[in-house]
């Protein structure tokens, strides 16, 4: 069951309290892929410029993710510099060049078109909602949005909402979206405009799910240092897409392993800088950090019922 990811693929200059990095390959969509790709096919439809290296192009091959609908253009990738707080919950955008990523027009391949699961990572909802439109029956639509859009495309926002299965976004941004301070309450409001499914993502505190059926809660996974945050919410996605594409099927247990598994791929991505972990890990590592989760938050496992 194939995924298509539709969004930035880029170079990011990163600072955090544990160092910097100039020009690291980044972008929401290459951290999806990444992530998704220990679980189901992804291809990525993006923009990248003239200087996008071939050992980057390569590195995705090498890793079956289908870039042939990844267009090259003439001038520069997508870059980002984002600079951490001793709070790595927070963040700024120092800049952003959009370059090549200016006046992209994404034309998904007949391939595409037929595709069972979307992920619309962080662009305008006005593009992300073109891509949708190309899709013909698409089993499961999500989607990443960002502040800025909530308050300059709200109207085009809106449109998307009321066709997505999945809306991820940020405490703040569920905030901001919904005008509820409270997150139970924002979660709510959320769900009635459109999406089936809200994940709020909150950084080191973990995950909230909403959904009909009521609401789900998982920590992030708990690490000694964090040397990078950068893509974690897109590797987030990928490692929840892609487990929910190999099942092919969707209830209430199976979005809840799919967010576990999330959780999982977020916390490889942040131990070091740009896609450095997440390029070594092994299915072994995510299967022990599988575990390892579970263990973490069992509370009523018979092992802790010896009798007395
Ligand atoms: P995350 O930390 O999961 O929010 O994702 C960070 C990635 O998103 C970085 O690799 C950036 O290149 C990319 N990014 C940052 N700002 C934007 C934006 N406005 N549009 C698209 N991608 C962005």
């Amino acid at each position: 069951m194939g995924i298509v990811v539709v969004g930035s693929v880029a170079y990011d200059t990163v600072d955090t309290a544990s160092g910097h990095r100039d020009n690291a390959l980044g972008g929401a969509a290459t951290y999806f892929s990444i992530a998704a790709r220990f679980f189901a096919p992804v291809s990525i439809v993006g923009v990248v410029g003239e200087d996008f290296q071939p050992e980057h192009e390569r590195m995705l091959v090498d890793r079956r993710i289908d870039i042939r609908a990844m267009e090259r253009h003439p001038g520069k990738t997508f870059h980002w510099h984002g600079r951490y707080h001793e709070d790595m919950n927070k963040r700024d955008t120092v800049s952003l060049a959009l370059n090549v990523f200016e006046g992209f027009n994404p034309t998904l391949t007949p391939d595409q078109q037929r595709c069972d699961y979307l992920f619309l990572a962080n662009i305008s909802p006005e593009l992300q909602y073109r891509v949708a439109s190309q899709v013909t029956a698409p089993k499961l639509v999500a989607a990443d949005t960002m502040d800025f859009w909530i308050q300059n495309a709200r109207p085009q926002l809106t449109r998307l909402l009321e066709r997505l299965d999945i809306l991820t976004v940020n405490d703040e941004e569920a905030r901001m979206l919904s005008g509820e301070h409270n997150l139970v309450k924002a979660g709510r409001a959320i769900l009635q405009m459109g999406p089936k499914i809200l994940l709020v993502k909150r950084g080191e505190y973990g995950v909230l799910q909403f959904s009909k059926d009521g609401m789900f809660a998982v920590p992030a996974y708990p690490l000694e240092e964090v040397v990078d945050p950068t893509g974690a919410g897109d590797s987030f996605a990928g490692g929840m897409m892609g487990f929910l594409a190999r099942q092919g099927r969707l209830n209430e247990s199976i979005l809840r392993t799919a967010v576990v598994y999330g959780t999982v791929m977020a916390s490889y991505t942040v131990e070091n800088f740009s896609m450095d972990r997440l390029l070594e890990l092994t299915w072994e590592e995510i299967d022990y950090r599988y575990r390892a989760f579970i263990e973490l938050t069992d509370s009523h496992s018979n092992r802790w019922n010896s009798p007395s």
